[in-house]
C-alpha cells in the first residue's frame, strides 16, 4: 500500500507533530474570524502538546495556536520546545508576537509550516531563529 503524498518524505515524528496540530485545530474557538489554526509542539521530554487559537469577544484578548501550544507546555513544567507545527490555510508563519514567545523557549526551535491549502505537500521546516533574527532577550 502506498502511503499518501502528504506523508512522503516526512519523518513519523513529524507526522505526529502534523498529525497533532491537524487535530488540535479542529478544537479552535473562532467564532468571529472562523479561521481555525493548529499548532502542536514538542518539549524534549518527548511529550507533544497540542494548541489551538482561542479568540474573544473583546479580539484583543485573543491567543494564537503557538502559544496556547506554549502555555499547555509550561503549566505542565516543560520549558524546553525543540520543534513546533503549525497547521492552517493560507500563510501558516506565526505572527511576530508569536515568533517572540517562541524564542523565549529555543530560538533554534525548528518550525513545521503546515499549509492546509497543499494537504498533499510536507510542511515547510525552517528555524525560528531564520523567522527571528534577533529576537528580544534579557
Ligand atoms: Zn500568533
Amino acid at each position: 500500500m502506498t502511503p499518501p503524498a502528504s506523508n512522503l518524505n516526512l519523518p513519523p515524528a513529524w507526522r505526529k507533530l502534523r498529525d497533532t496540530a491537524r487535530a488540535a485545530r479542529l478544537n479552535a474557538y473562532s467564532p468571529y474570524s472562523k479561521y481555525r489554526v493548529g499548532a502542536a509542539l514538542l518539549a524534549s521530554s518527548g511529550i507533544i502538546y497540542p494548541g489551538c487559537n482561542v479568540e474573544n469577544a473583546s479580539y484583543g484578548l485573543t491567543i494564537c495556536a503557538e502559544r496556547s501550544a506554549v502555555c499547555s507546555a509550561v503549566s505542565s513544567g516543560e520549558k524546553n520546545i525543540m520543534e513546533i507545527c503549525i497547521s492552517l490555510t493560507g500563510t501558516p508563519v506565526p505572527c511576530g508576537a508569536c515568533r517572540q514567545f517562541l524564542y523565549e523557549f529555543n530560538p533554534d526551535m525548528i518550525v513545521l509550516l503546515d499549509n492546509l491549502d497543499q494537504e498533499d505537500v510536507p510542511p515547510e521546516v525552517v528555524r525560528l531563529s531564520d523567522l527571528l533574527p534577533r529576537g528580544f532577550r534579557l
